[in-house]
């Protein structure tokens, strides 16, 4: 997806063009316990055009002054944006902070469209044209507050996208790491990719492409590890501040098929592991669980066993997701990691034909039959896979009231049994047969 960033001065309303775009379509599968996210990342379509969106606004960049932190946020945008949403107001027209940030954006080359906000009464249109000094064009009048103009905005927006044509047809299975500092991430993949063939890409890619790296493994598959916050510090002031590592890691799991949710053996499980693994869960990515540094721990016989349990314990909701022990240090079983990698984006993106998943919901039935409620009895007519990446399934039912959590769970597992989607979510859609 196009990735869109809103920058602008403080004041200016970059937080309410921001909610305002996002809008209620924030991801369906928001459920993850614990999960708190900091809405400066979200997903939002216009017209059948999906795009990412970033309020750079919300990264606090440190005790800089204002000048400053603008400065940053403007190159965050550069950074990460494919286009660029300038806000500025018409009640204090052009500004020293927005001449300030126009220059730097002006030495990218990316599309900026300037978004004049709190133009909340025609009157005030006239006095949009100041803004043509900022040298970006057209400048589009809005009121976030009042909702005027976004879909001009969005119109103006979505024409500034890099040739939304097809989407490049590789055979590469794109992975990323995750996980808090320290846990071992750019080491493993420093580790993997030693015991693989880097490709060195011929063409210069952008400055966010440049930061994946493609290899080969030793079965000839093709893969890319996609870079996140840290792995290979940059050293710019901003890459070392929270709420930008999380952009980044959300950025990574958004272009993975597979995320890699890394844990520290030494350290146990944290609660921003926690967090770190919702947000893969919750864009509905591949999920393998990597126990890094099990070179540090002492083992006796049950030792794996029984850190297994526990992560089972604490991440419940990734009970599809593989668990495999590893270390960095000793490369301890990180030649297995590529086969399993390719199996979960195989798993990712598998199609079940409706009739043999039919037969396999039918069977399911017969063994367990449909709950009833009030003695109105559950009936489910026709199931099919209407999604991949996640695959989702729609199961046309009588009442999708009378599908209870318990049964829904139990289908899931059904299908687990029959068909290997080990690593992947599965998401059950249920609809009134009409
Ligand atoms: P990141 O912040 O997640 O990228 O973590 P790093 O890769 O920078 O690793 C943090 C520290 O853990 C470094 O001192 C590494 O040398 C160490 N480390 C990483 N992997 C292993 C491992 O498998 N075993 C041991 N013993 N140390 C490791």
């Amino acid at each position: 997806n196009p990735v869109v960033a809103i920058v602008g001065r403080p004041n200016v309303g970059k937080s309410t063009v921001f909610n305002r775009i996002a809008g209620e379509r924030i991801s369906i599968v928001e459920d993850v316990p614990g999960v708190t996210r900091d809405r400066i990342y979200a997903h939002s379509e216009w017209l059948g055009q999906k795009f990412s969106l970033i309020d750079t606004g919300g990264i606090d960049t440190g005790e800089e002054e204002f000048l400053t932190q603008i400065t940053e946020q403007a190159e965050i945008a550069i950074d990460e944006a494919d286009v660029i949403v300038f806000v500025v107001s018409v009640r204090e027209g052009v500004t020293d902070a927005d001449e300030k940030v126009a220059k730097i954006l002006y030495r990218s080359d990316k599309p900026v469209v300037v978004a004049v906000n709190k133009v909340d009464n025609p009157e005030l249109r006239s006095e949009i044209f100041d803004f043509y000094a900022l040298g970006f064009g057209e400048p589009v009048p809005i009121s976030s507050t009042h909702g005027i103009g976004i879909g001009d905005l969005l119109d103006q927006v979505c024409r500034s996208f890099p040739n939304t044509g097809a989407e490049i047809e590789d055979h590469t299975t794109r992975f990323s790491l995750i996980g808090r500092p320290n846990v071992g991430k750019s080491s493993l993949v420093n580790a993997i990719l030693g015991e693989n063939r880097v490709i060195v890409s011929s063409v210069e890619g952008t400055t966010r492409d440049a930061i994946d790296t493609p290899f080969i493994s030793a079965n000839g598959d093709e893969f890319t590890v996609i870079d996140t916050a840290g792995i290979r510090k940059k050293g710019k002031v901003y890459e070392n501040t929270e709420k930008y590592a999380v952009l980044r890691a959300l950025r990574a799991i958004d272009r993975s098929d597979v995320v890699l949710v890394v844990l520290n053996a030494e350290e146990g499980i944290r609660e921003q592991d926690k967090k770190v693994a919702g947000y893969a869960h919750e864009a509905g990515r591949g999920i393998i669980i990597l126990v890094n540094k099990w070179d540090t721990v002492k083992k006796t016989n049950h030792t794996m066993q029984e850190f297994e349990e526990l992560i089972r314990q604490e991440f419940q909701y990734l009970s599809y997701a593989p668990i495999i022990f590893v270390s960095a240090r000793t490369k301890q079983r990180l030649d297995q990691l590529p086969q399993l990698i390719k199996r979960i984006n195989e798993n990712h993106q598998r199609r079940i034909p409706s009739a043999v998943l039919n037969d396999v919901v039918m069977d399911a039935i017969a063994r367990n039959p449909t709950p009833t409620d009030n003695g109105k009895r559950l009936r489910i007519y026709y199931t099919t896979q209407v999604a991949i990446k996640p695959p989702t399934f729609v199961v046309f039912v009588n009442d999708p009231e009378l599908m209870h959590f318990s049964y829904a769970r139990f289908l899931e597992n059904q299908i687990r049994e029959a068909f290997d989607f080990t690593g992947t979510p599965l998401h059950l859609i249920e609809r009134k047969r009409k």
